[in-house]
């Protein structure tokens, strides 16, 4: 509907009201104003009438028309005297002859009324006087009898007066309609303009659902419902072709829905809708999820790994919705159970490994020092690149077994109360050896001798001599490596600090992650696996601590600080 045809509605409808009201306040005013009139004139009427009563009394019967002329010339008013039998016998209208020929008037309203001892009135035509006439009479005590006193006057005075005040009222009302509809048009034109803007916002949404032209409620009915079923429907299909097992559950933790792959997975059959979900799935990892879940306040959703009967593990994540909370439990056994081959193979190898490799170094080790003297160059070369790639190789070992041990769980890190001095102290021996190969000063001095931590005696030593050990390997002769370690309120932090390239940001979150490198032919060349910062970080959070990289202000290079419980 356009802007303009509505408006033009808005404004018929007002002007239908405000004409309908108009009319119906004018023929009441119009009423009141003739009851008005009415009454004055009868007010008037009645002190005329009045005062020929009291005159009535002490008159003689032939004086009674006389009576009537004098208090009628005086009022403007017509006076008639009406005897007990309804005779006149005086009015100012008429002369004694012709009062002789008028008729009983007893059966006029308003004198019944009088001779009943009430005032009474009545309008209508006189035959007498040819015109429309207001009446009153009163009762008059006459010699013991009752006489009436009639006073009537020409209703043409009340309608004279009636129209002046009718013109009067119609011009008003004219001029406060033509007000109200001009401000009616403003407002209807405005408010077309509001609901129009409302109808075009609610439109699209509206389209879909709204009976079109021809179409009837019933079958909008209908077509909403059957739009309904297929939303299901599709709703339904999706759920079912999940791999995902979904259980939504209502506020009360009572299932609500079970997927096809739920019913496969957790055994819970359309039977269980209904019941409570710890009764179907007595898990306590459950349990203390949903807890976790209601007692968060944030939107984030927690995961958790937990074993089913029959060594099926799943991956358990909870997301509350309004009405409930939606739990999806996806199977990882196979995941899992390829992990830990892949770990066991790696170990395995590794540790097969291990023998042949330590053999060709010390083999390599041994021909290379019995040919520095007396053997030819470019043996001593061969030897000397073959020692080298079995270090290197050795190292790599090492560093996969440590990481396979920790990945099995195979690593269980005992904490206990350490003085950081005396751990620094176990590795002083190496530390220094290749500080000094290296040409880059290791500086300790930082480190309170009796600063006491919890940690795990091994783990600790292999966390700290793999930092120490990188600051060494990438800081270019001569540098400086130095070690500090500070006191907080429940931790104590240790921070690596070399004066080497540094690391740039963007690598700052993936150095911890396994075979990353920043500087690759740089990590070849020092004998780098990739692993030591991911043997670490697994190391540091088995110890409940925290560690991360920084730049390092004092030396300018990187600082990796790590912080453990204080002891
Ligand atoms: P790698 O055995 O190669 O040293 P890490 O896991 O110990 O493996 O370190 C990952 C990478 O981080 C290294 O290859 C190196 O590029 C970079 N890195 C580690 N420590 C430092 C450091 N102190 N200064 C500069 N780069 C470093």
């Amino acid at each position: 509907m356009s802007r303009t045809s509505l408006s033009l509605r808005l404004f018929l409808l007002s002007v239908l009201l405000l004409v309908g009201l108009g009319t119906g306040w004018g023929f009441f005013l119009d009423r009141s104003l003739q009851n008005e009139l009415l009454e004055r004139e009868d007010t008037r009427l009645l002190e005329h009438a009045q005062v020929v009563r009291v005159l009535l009394e002490a008159s003689s019967d032939a004086d009674l028309d006389a009576l009537t002329d004098r208090v009628a010339a005086a009022s403007h008013t017509r006076v008639s005297i009406v005897d007990p039998q309804g005779w006149v016998k005086g009015d100012s209208e008429l002369n004694v002859a012709e009062l002789a020929a008028l008729e009983q008037h007893q059966s006029r309203p308003e004198i019944q009324r009088a001779m009943a001892g009430q005032i009474g009135h009545s309008s209508r035509f006189s035959a007498t006087l040819h015109q429309e006439m207001r009446y009153l009479a009163i009762p008059a005590p006459r010699g013991g009898q009752t006489w009436v006193v009639r006073s009537s006057a020409p209703l043409t005075q009340i309608e004279g007066a009636l129209s002046k005040q009718r013109r009067t009222l119609f011009l008003t009302g004219l001029s406060g309609l033509a007000m109200a509809l001009l401000m009616s048009g403003i407002a209807s034109w405005q408010a077309g303009s509001v609901v129009e803007q409302i109808l075009i916002r609610t439109h699209a949404e509206t389209i879909k659902s709204a009976p079109r032209p021809g179409q009837n409620a019933a079958e909008a009915l209908e077509n909403a419902v059957r739009s309904l079923a297929q939303e299901r429907d599709r709703f339904q299909a999706v759920l079912e072709s999940l791999d995902v097992a979904v259980v939504a559950v209502n506020q009360d933790r009572k299932i609500a829905l079970v997927n096809s792959a739920a019913q496969r997975l957790l055994r819970l059959g359309e039977e269980s809708i209904g019941t409570p979900l710890l009764t179907a799935l007595p898990l306590p990892e459950v349990r203390d999820l949903l807890d976790d879940e209601d007692d968060r306040d944030d939107d984030e959703t927690e995961v958790i790994e937990l074993e089913l009967p029959g060594a099926t593990v799943v991956q358990l994540q909870a997301t509350r919705a309004t009405t409930g909370t939606v739990l999806l439990f996806q199977d990882v056994t196979r995941l899992r159970r390829l992990e830990s081959m892949r770990r066991d193979f790696v170990g395995n190898v590794s540790h097969e490994l291990r023998t042949p490799v330590a053999i060709i170094r010390a083999n390599a080790e041994t021909l290379l020092d019995e040919a520095i003297d007396d053997g030819p160059e470019p043996t001593r070369m061969l030897v000397g690149a073959t020692l080298r790639s079995a270090k290197r190789l050795g190292n790599l070992i090492t560093d996969l077994l440590e990481i396979s041990r920790i990945e099995a769980g195979k690593m269980p890190v005992r904490l206990e109360a350490l003085t950081l001095a005396n751990t620094l102290a176990a590795i002083q021996e190496p530390m220094e050896q290749l500080s000094e190969d290296r040409g880059v000063a290791m500086e300790t001095s930082l480190v309170p001798p009796d600063l006491k931590l919890f940690a795990d005696p091994k783990a600790l030593q292999t966390v700290l001599s793999n930092l120490i050990t990188n600051g060494l390997k990438y800081t270019p002769a001569p540098g400086q490596v130095s070690l500090k370690a500070t006191v907080g309120e429940r931790t104590v932090r240790i921070e690596v600090h070399d004066s080497g390239p540094g690391i740039a940001p963007e690598h700052h979150d993936r150095v911890f992650e396994r075979f990353y490198r920043v500087d690759k032919g740089r990590s070849r060349e020092v004998g780098g696996t990739g692993l030591g910062l991911s043997i670490v970080k697994h190391m540091v959070r088995a110890m409940n601590g925290t560690l991360g990289l920084q730049d390092s202000e004092e030396l300018g290079g990187a600082c990796f600080w790590i912080e453990l419980p204080k002891a």
